[in-house]
């Protein structure tokens, strides 16, 4: 089974041929970051743009490093949504045209889904399983018992993780994106401040993070009018400790709740290196078998798009020539 993913949801234009829903025989991943830095965030306007210039190089050589032909793909899996409609709209279409002139089967992936299997390409997912995503736009722990079917146990109920790391990042005058920045800071400074961990109701597997981020920008603004001022790294590490301390714990209760032993980490925040390193160590002392992506699979790719579509192929589940960009796609379908 080949298939050819492709994906355009943000500012990553990217193709990938992963082979038995598994192998990766290519990965190309295009990066708009620095189009976007100079305005602190993705301009919607400019990333579909990029896309529509990227995306048939992007394909050709994603095939090309394949060795393959479209002859030999066996369907074309695109992300549907969530993300930018936009940017949805180049990757749908592309990959429609490719599917329709090639008589191929069409098959449209829920990004979130993409991230989560972006595990099954470096270990055969096992169920039942937990994965906590982390990513720019979702905070949300997922339960599933079998393939391509999931469970939201919980959500953030305002910012996302990653979007609290860009804009804690950004009031401290960081680039963008912020995460990775504050990540390296976090580990030169300490965690003397006292900043608030929002556990919400004690049952929930909800999350909020604004209140957080919301007392970083008043911790600066205090010690500014008392002339003081705090280190950035201390203010990175202070931020990073009360983010993890929240995201293992509720991810732990939850692996409790639901009896599994199985946790893979999925999203652009699996890159964080302090994350990665308190999660692997509570995982080891309880005997739950975590897995985590490389960095290259953290981030947006299509690689991870191929590997949710092959489960799909699987399962029957085509898309016909209605397939369109969702911004607000569910993963619960
Ligand atoms: P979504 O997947 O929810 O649609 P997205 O595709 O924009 O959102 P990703 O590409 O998965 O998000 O992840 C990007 C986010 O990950 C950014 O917010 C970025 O700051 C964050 N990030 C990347 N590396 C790190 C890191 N080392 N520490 C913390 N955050 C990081
Ligand atoms: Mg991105
Ligand atoms: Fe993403």
């Amino acid at each position: 089974l080949i298939i050819l993913g492709i994906e355009t949801s943000c500012d990553e234009t990217s193709a990938s041929v992963v082979r038995g829903g598994r192998e990766i025989l290519s990965n190309v991943v295009s990066s708009q970051i620095e189009s976007h830095k100079r305005f602190g965030g993705v301009v919607p306007e400019i990333a579909s743009r990029h896309h529509v210039e990227q995306v048939t190089y992007i394909i050709e050589e994603a095939l090309r490093e394949a060795e393959v032909t479209m002859d030999d793909v066996d369907a074309v899996a695109v992300t549907e949504g969530p993300g930018l409609v936009g940017a949805l709209l180049v990757g749908v279409n592309a990959a429609k045209a490719l599917a329709f002139a090639k008589s191929k089967p069409l098959i449209g992936v829920h990004h979130i889904a993409g991230h989560i299997y972006a595990n099954h390409l470096v270990e055969e997912l096992t169920f039942p399983l937990l994965s906590l995503v982390v990513s720019g736009g979702h905070t949300e722990l997922v339960y599933m018992d079998e393939h391509g079917k999931y469970e939201i146990l919980g959500e953030t109920r305002d910012d996302a993780v990653g979007e609290a790391y860009d804009k804690v990042a950004r009031t401290v005058g960081l680039p963008y994106p912020g995460g990775p920045h504050i990540d390296r800071l976090a580990h030169e400074g300490e965690a003397t401040i006292d900043l608030p961990r929002a556990w919400l109701e004690a049952d929930s597997f909800d999350f909020s993070f604004s209140g957080l981020k919301s007392a970083v920008i008043n911790t600066l603004h205090n010690a500014k009018q008392r002339g003081e001022d705090v280190p950035v790294k201390t203010i990175a590490a202070s931020f990073q400790a009360s983010v993890i301390d929240v995201l293992v714990t509720k991810t732990m209760r939850a692996v409790e709740k639901r009896g599994v032993d199985r946790l893979v980490l999925a999203g652009g925040v699996a890159a964080n290196k302090g994350l990665r390193a308190r999660i692997t160590e509570v995982c080891e002392e309880r005997g739950i078998t975590l897995t985590i992506p490389p960095l290259s699979l953290c981030t947006d790719n299509a690689a991870m798009i191929a590997a949710a579509g092959a489960v799909m192929y699987e399962k029957g589940q085509f898309a016909d020539d209605r397939l369109n960009g969702q911004p607000g796609l569910e993963l619960e379908r």
